[in-house]
């Protein structure tokens, strides 16, 4: 029996102890189903219920939280997605990785909304879950097995996670792989080889339920048609990919080059969407219900395998000043295989063939020298030689030989392939994300500063609202299970299509003085009971689930999310400090004689402070988590290192 009024939700979350192999109902209820919705916001909320400060991403009481959203399997637009959080070895705070993989939908036909892991299997295990029933396998045979080797050995007909060398020999950047799509960042795939964890695979025949059918099927058709006619979603991605944003990058000084040295390399037609497309690209693919199907296929040895997406071509490519794409092609399948993300593995390589460079480190690599590196990948992945070293990240490796000035990582996440100096207000998103230096958690400000819309890209102006704005729409699309694509398609086409149009103009040039207007739609969205015509996740997501859901709920439950995991990172030590680039971005312009081409932080972030209610420290006040609703997490007097947990006014004796 499913506990739950609402549409969209299995009603129930499962709890394996690998420790005693204790299966266990995760109490989940419906006022929490409300406030906390699903995907990485459900799982920030059963972390943050369970975490006190003191764990590592290697410890007993760490979990690995898989949860699915209330979109994925009711056939809305691109919602396969699945969302996987944990502590992160790499960043030691809260990680969230999403996953276009099957295994989220699979995990709702098992009749589940999520599934937690917690604790250490004595021997390897592969975890198999048929609806309510659940088996422990015997994974010793499939140790030491590649990501698509071990996927050929596992149940057809059924969703699954698995880990590769990597993962098993706790890489710091570790990737857990759901048939070809990526649960990349963070090392979430270290978690699960430290939990002895080789795959879980799931499967069932239940069905979601749709608060109103009839309505939900008549709106997703309108949803795919409208996907499939906007110039981004229904041109240009399904072209050219990801990789479609290449050639805008270097036109605007952004794309990441020689260790972030540079915005633009000279060989990018080499390695660019185009010549993926024309040259390389056999078929077009997608996740499960996607209709953008922005996903690459290429041939690599007379098999066909996934291609990159942009921050692979960008990183493996001017990153490290290579030219050659079919190395890259290589490469990327080899990473995917040996279950790494491919943007910290080449940040990381970048990192120490600068450090080489630079005298600090004597290891034999050079940029530009690309040929060996092949076998380089899975030195790293299985810990050898200097791989054992390049397994630990930049962070790690600044901090022994020095060079953090060039470590390109905040919060100790690597940073994605979008240069911040001509792009500030992605500057900012890098520093104050919650995962670390990622684009994504950090509002993709990028796509307003050229590569979508046009907006000045060196001013401070109104970046630090946007920003907030970007992040927590962006936070609920994940947490609804669906693509964060998706709301590429709420800018109307022309402003995409017709740079020069007056109109098009008058956005751009009017947007970032338009800060405090959006800081008021930041701070009382909730007037904003309605549904935007541009945007409509909020309409489909009342269908399925019943719940009420204008646009300003719909921003809200996003900050509320996104404030959750900030006070996470709280109790593991975060504080303004921690909202970092290193000095390169910050104090060494782009162009030599611009003085404007560098990322403004520190006045960025006073600012955005103040949008999100947080102090000069960068904590949430009280009246900001009383506001969301979030006051309880200062107030858990059976979790005793709570006790101490200072958040926002009251450390600052306000109160
Ligand atoms: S747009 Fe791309 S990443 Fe997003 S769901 Fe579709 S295929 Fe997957």
């Amino acid at each position: 029996m499913m506990d739950t009024k609402y549409g969209g939700y299995m009603g129930k979350v499962m709890k394996i102890n690998l420790t005693t192999k204790e299966i266990s109902d995760y109490p989940f209820s419906d006022r929490e189903r409300e406030l906390f919705i699903g995907g990485k916001i459900m799982a920030a909320k059963i972390l943050s219920d369970n975490l006190t400060g003191k764990e590592t991403a290697f410890s007993n009481e760490n979990m690995l939280v898989v949860t699915t959203g209330p979109l994925t399997g009711t056939g809305a637009p691109s919602s396969s997605r699945f969302n996987i959080s944990s502590l992160s070895p790499q960043t030691g705070l809260l990680a969230s990785s999403n996953c276009g993989g099957s295994f989220g939908y699979f995990l709702k036909k098992a009749g589940y909304d999520a599934l937690i892991l917690q604790g250490k299997s004595e021997e390897h295990i592969h975890i198999v879950i048929k609806n309510d029933r659940v088996s422990f396998e015997n994974a010793d045979t499939l140790w030491g097995m590649r990501t698509g080797e071990t996927q050929e050995h596992l149940p057809l007909r059924s969703g699954n996670i698995v880990i590769g060398p990597a993962g098993e020999n706790l890489v710091k950047y570790a990737c857990i792989v759901s048939q070809e799509r990526v649960a990349g960042r963070a090392g979430l795939g270290a978690v699960m080889g430290w939990m002895n964890v080789k795959a879980v695979t799931v499967s069932g025949n239940k069905t979601v339920p749709v608060f109103n059918e009839v309505k939900n099927k008549k709106h997703n058709k309108k949803w795919y048609s409208d996907l499939r006619k906007h110039p981004m979603t229904g041109d240009v991605m399904p072209r050219l990919g990801t990789a479609s944003l290449v050639s805008p990058m270097q036109m605007r000084g952004i794309l990441a080059t020689k260790n972030f040295n540079f915005g633009q390399y000279e060989e990018f037609e080499k390695v660019n969407g185009e010549n993926l497309a024309e040259k390389h690209n056999i078929v077009n693919k997608g996740c499960l219900s996607c209709p953008i199907k922005c996903a690459r296929t290429v041939e690599i040895d007379g098999k066909a395998v996934k291609g990159p997406e942009l921050e692979t071509l960008s990183l493996l490519g001017g990153g490290i000043l290579n030219n050659n794409m079919e190395r890259i092609l290589r490469w990327n399948n080899e990473l995917d295989e040996l279950g790494m993300d491919t943007i910290s593995a080449a940040s990381t390589l970048a990192w120490a063939m600068e450090a080489s460079e630079k005298g600090l480190w004597d290891n034999g690599l050079e940029f530009g020298e690309t040929a060996d590196i092949t076998k380089l990948w899975e030195d790293i992945a299985c810990r050898r030689g200097i791989g054992d070293e390049l397994a630990e990240g930049t962070k790690r490796l600044s901090d022994k030989y020095g060079g953090k000035e060039f470590a390109m990582n905040s919060k100790g996440l690597e940073l994605s392939a979008y240069e911040p100096r001509r792009a500030v207000g992605q500057g900012l998103g890098y520093a104050v994300s919650n995962r670390g230096g990622c684009h994504l958690n950090g509002g993709y400000l990028v796509v307003l500063e050229g590569l979508g819309l046009d907006i000045n890209p060196q001013t401070s102006h109104g970046k630090a609202d946007l920003t907030m704005l970007m992040q927590d729409l962006m936070e609920m699309l994940s947490a609804t299970g669906q693509c964060l694509f998706t709301s590429f398609a709420m800018f109307p086409g022309p402003l995409l299509t017709k740079p020069n149009a007056f109109y098009t103009k008058a956005v751009n040039g009017m947007l970032p003085y338009m800060g405090g207007a959006v800081r008021m739609m930041n701070k009382f969205p909730m007037p904003l009971r309605f549904h935007l015509p541009v945007f409509p996740q909020t309409r489909g997501f009342e269908y399925v689930t019943g719940m009420k859901m204008g646009f300003g709920k719909y921003l809200r439950s996003g900050e509320r999310g996104y404030t959750l995991e900030r006070s996470i990172n709280i109790r593991f030590g975060v504080d303004a400090s921690a909202d970092a680039l290193p000095s390169r971005l910050t104090e060494t312009p782009q162009v030599a004689d611009d003085p404007r081409t560098v990322v403004p932080l520190e006045k960025m972030k006073t600012v955005y402070y103040r949008a999100r209610g947080w102090d000069k420290n960068g904590l949430p006040v009280a009246g900001t988590l009383k506001k969301l609703k979030l006051g309880h997490i200062t107030d858990i007097p059976e979790r005793s290192p709570l006790k101490n947990l200072k958040l926002g006014d009251e450390l600052h004796g306000k109160s």
